[in-house]
């Protein structure tokens, strides 16, 4: 199995599916093909399927072993869940073999003692459940899930994600409000503290309660983080929104300052979607802009 390590903890990838997303001019409305010029190290990043033309995307799950914790950042997509609206057909009654890669590394659904979401879309909170006789329950069930309450509240009725995503509704109600009503949610906000080392900060833009994660161990700093980018190319172009993007003038300001964080601290950084290797480190670029530097795996 391939491992990340960072510090004393241990991170891995663990694959839902991996295939041709949305065409770059789709997912990034001021995408222009001339950025594989300006930036051509690019190229072996962010690979563009030549049958569809579409950008592959990976959907997945990281499994962080850390503090005797055993830890998993979004949970994908899930199985058999009805995903109607057209921007939703990836993900549309899949079925996977999710939890069997979980269990090739060693971790039974029992095992997990938390399980993260940095934000509540479709593909990062599908495994939170599974259809058990009819209903939808908590797939780890010795797990505390935890949920950014801001972001959970911006789903209610009235609130500000909920009404920009009405689409993403159905997945809050098979994916979030089953864990909610088992009681197995820890609620935290910017600044939280899950054990030491493992914190959580906010990164409003794609969702307004977005939040990633920082792990600090040993003087050496990973995030995890969610949806604040989406592919290697918004690091050389931070300006470049996803169309799923909630805040289109607020997304871009969270993406660089998040860059510059990275870049400072030589963190290694694991998106939710990269292509492979799937994580990295942010460098700067001479003109002052910043590059990605894809980190294999040990
Ligand atoms: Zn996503």
């Amino acid at each position: 199995m391939a491992v990340w390590q960072v510090g004393t903890a241990t991170i891995e990838r663990i694959e839902e599916f991996s295939s041709p997303g949305f065409p770059p001019a789709v997912q990034f409305p001021d995408y222009t093909p001339g950025i594989f010029e300006r930036h051509p190290e690019l190229a072996g990043m962010d690979r563009i399927d030549p049958q569809t033309g579409n950008t592959f995307a990976s959907i997945h799950s990281w499994l962080l072993r850390f503090g005797g914790e055993t830890i998993l950042i979004d949970t994908a997509t899930g199985n058999g869940k009805v995903r109607t609206d057209p921007k939703f057909t990836r993900f549309h009654m899949i079925e996977t073999d999710f939890l069997g890669r979980l269990a090739a590394a060693g971790v039974k659904p029992e095992d997990v003692s938390y399980v993260i979401n940095t934000h509540m879309h479709v593909d990062h909170s599908g495994w939170n459940t599974m259809l058990v006789d009819g209903d939808w329950v908590p797939t780890f069930p010795n797990a505390r899930y935890v949920f950014g309450e801001a972001e959970y509240r911006n789903w209610q009725a009235g609130g500000v994600t909920a009404l920009a995503q009405p689409e993403g509704l159905p997945v809050i109600a098979d994916s979030i409000e089953p864990v909610v009503s088992a009681g197995r949610v820890t609620w935290v906000s910017d600044g939280d503290v899950l054990i030491p080392g493992l914190s959580f900060h906010a990164m409003p833009g794609h969702t307004s309660g977005q939040l990633a994660v920082r792990l600090c161990s040993n003087d050496q700093t990973a995030w995890f983080s969610g949806d604040v980018l989406h592919r290697a190319m918004q690091v050389f172009e931070p300006r470049l929104n996803c169309f799923l993007c909630e805040d289109n003038e607020l997304a871009p300001l969270t993406r660089t300052g998040f860059l510059e964080t990275c870049a400072h601290d030589r963190a290694l950084i694991f998106p939710a979607h990269f292509d492979r290797p799937h994580a990295g480190r942010i460098g700067r670029r001479s003109d002052g802009g910043y590059r990605f530097e894809p980190v294999e795996p040990a």
